[in-house]
């Protein structure tokens, strides 16, 4: 059976003891960010991961979610509304809401936390507050005062959950191709017609109204980008005093069989002169968009990092029990048939792997949402500019790696279980099956690599990328004469310096032929992706060995940090030779000749 149990010690070890969160929650003044009561929290989150939410994650793959054509209605699997009803009693919908809006105001790299489990348990699940937070943080920040009372209220509450749509049939990475129309009627309220793919979460029975953010075009509007904007429209009418109506224009016309996620539905969503609000100003939709997308973008890459853990945790099980051959060196244990598989080197391969870039990921991650935090806290408007900058870096860089690496983890973890990992009984193949979903919402990684070179490194020349830098150089400096680092430190002052090199060289080249950075920027994204990691397990080790911690724990740490810097982080040499290979080995064949 495939299980999951939290990994409450190093997820508190990764925000607490590495990070610091602490100290930074004192700094922003956030009073409910006690570390024994958020260590108590994270006790009752792991009980409602573990017991309820895990055991339904192979009953939303087994029974999908089913549509009822003539009422346009969804039914979720076996036990997920009850699951919900649950998640809303216990206080979880509104964990990192302020206080005003009936939330526990904890901070939203703590909520970080409950999202890796939640996903780890059941990612499909998942997905229905996934969207409802991007939601929440869009009316957060540009709503007004009578929506936030009206719409953000009642999701944080948990009483109606939101929606994202932006996907057209014609129209996915490039939402500039937009159609769906918006045109004004009476009482300041628009009228919304188009048609929306692919929306998550766009018609369940887990609550009576949804929320859904929409992104429309007025009459007037510029083409492209600039002429968008964003609506609010509810499944079921709502004025403004928050009085609830009778059913809005907008139904579910079908849902999409999936590779995975069944249990996370995937709606075509009509839209027939639906009633809707204007979000922010006419034409300014991508900037609450986008808002909303980057909360998400964080929140996917954090989908990566639970399939990864839950995906190795039940590998390393099965690799401890399974008896197949004896050690090349030697049997390992002689009185039973066979040794564990744990002691063949290419199944130890795939398992550090996973746990390699599982607890590395884990810190890259907490650490991005710390400064969402800064952010979104601080009254220093420099602090705040500083926190932005760096987390707008490090954002596709979250998202598409460790979705990239939930993708390989998932896989490495059932090729351990051999044809017993193919078969549905253990579960294997449904995590492989649901990671692969990631590496494609909230943006795909291409996408993502292009946001980080194009926009993130070069539009803005570097800002973040320097302060990345200056975080690794300063600890590299901090640690010069540490011997028991130096292992690590040497190597990553190297890399530091090269990676300054290696982005300047690609501007010259982008200088000349824009092409150049499409052509450059997965690899720059992986390269970067294995920098920071390199970072963080240096710092992992060298914050493990100062502290009072078991000597198991040390030595896991270190001998982890050890095969990273052995058998991943050159991984950078790949891709530092296919960043320096240029566009010309991409573009030399004409499209034409593909086939010939
Ligand atoms: C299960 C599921 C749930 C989803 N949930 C939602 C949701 O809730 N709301 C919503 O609005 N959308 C949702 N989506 C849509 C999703 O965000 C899009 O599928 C995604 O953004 C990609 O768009 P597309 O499918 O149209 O692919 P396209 O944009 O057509 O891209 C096709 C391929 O071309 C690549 N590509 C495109 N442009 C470039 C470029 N310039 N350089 C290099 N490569 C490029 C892409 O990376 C991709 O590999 C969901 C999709 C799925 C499958």
């Amino acid at each position: 059976m495939n299980t999951y149990k939290a990994p409450v010690r190093d997820m508190s070890f990764a925000l607490f003891d590495v990070i610091q969160a602490e100290a930074i929650y004192a700094k922003l003044g956030i009073e409910a960010a006690q570390r024994d009561i958020m260590d108590a929290a994270l006790e009752e989150a792991a009980k409602f991961n573990e017991n309820v939410l895990a055991p339904l994650n192979s009953v939303g793959d087994r029974e999908g979610c089913t549509f009822d054509k003539a009422t346009g209605n969804v039914k979720t699997p076996t036990g997920f509304k009850e699951a919900y009803t649950q998640f809303v009693e216990g206080g979880w919908a509104g964990i990192t809401a302020r206080a005003e809006l009936g939330g526990m105001d904890l901070p939203e790299s703590f909520g970080v936390l409950m999202k890796e489990m939640i996903d780890a348990a059941n990612l499909s699940w998942g997905n229905y507050p996934l969207l409802s937070h991007g939601a929440t943080e869009a009316l957060k920040h540009h709503g007004e005062p009578w929506q936030q009372e009206v719409f953000l209220k009642a999701i944080v509450e948990g009483r109606w959950t939101g929606t994202m749509c932006l996907t057209e049939p014609h129209c996915g990475s490039d939402l500039g191709l937009l159609k769906t129309r918006a045109e004004p009627i009476a009482d300041g309220k628009y009228a919304i017609t188009g048609t929306k793919i692919f929306i998550t979460g766009g018609e369940h029975d887990f609550t009576d109204n949804i929320v859904h953010l929409v992104l429309a075009r007025l009459p007037d509007a510029p083409a492209g980008t600039k002429g968008i904007s964003l609506f609010i429209v509810p499944k079921m009418k709502v004025a403004r005093d928050g009085s609830v109506g009778e059913r809005n224009a907008v139904r579910c016309g079908s849902i999409e069989h999936k590779m995975g996620i069944h249990g996370s539905v995937t709606c075509v969503m009509n839209f027939d002169g639906a009633e809707g609000y204007l979000i922010g100003q006419p034409n300014k939709g991508l900037n609450a968009m986008f808002t909303m997308m980057n909360t998400a973008r964080l929140a996917v890459g954090i989908q990566g990092l639970g399939l990864i853990d839950r995906a190795y945790q039940n590998a390393l099980r099965y690799s401890r029990d399974r008896l197949q051959m004896r050690a090349l060196s030697g049997a390992k244990e002689p009185t039973k048939p066979a040794d564990p598989i744990i002691v063949h080197p290419d199944i130890r391969r795939m398992l550090l792997t996973s746990k390699a870039l599982g607890e590395g990921g884990r810190l890259l991650a907490y650490h991005a949402a710390t400064l969402v935090d800064v952010m979104e806290r601080t009254t220093d408007d420099a602090e705040r500019k500083q926190a932005d900058d760096l987390l707008s870096f490090l954002t596709p860089i979250v998202k598409a790696c460790l979705t990239e690496w939930s993708v390989e983890c998932t896989y490495n973890s059932l090729q351990c279980f051999g044809g017993h990992g193919y078969v549905a009984e253990w579960g294997m193949e449904q995590l492989a099956r649901d990671a692969r979903i990631t590496t494609i919402y909230e943006g795909t990684t291409q996408i993502q690599a292009l946001d980080l070179l194009g926009r993130k490194v070069m539009q803005q020349q570097g800002v973040g990328l320097k302060q990345f830098l200056g975080m690794i150089q300063q600890f590299c400096e901090q640690n010069i004469a540490n011997a028991p680092l130096a292992e690590f430190i040497g190597p990553l002052a190297v890399l530091a310096k090269e990676y300054t090199d290696t982005t300047l060289a690609i501007g010259k080249r982008a200088a000349a032929n824009p092409d150049e950075i499409g052509a450059a920027s997965v690899d720059y994204l992986f390269y970067s992706g294995y920098v920071a990691l390199a970072y963080w397990w240096a710092k992992s080790v060298a914050v493990a060995e100062a502290g009072d911690y078991p000597a198991d724990f040390k030595t896991a740490k270190r001998e982890t940090a050890r095969f990273f810097f052995a058998r991943i982080l050159p991984r950078t040499r790949m891709h530092k030779a296919g960043i320096e290979a240029g566009a010309h080995s991409l573009l030399a064949l004409d499209a034409a000749l593909f086939d010939s």
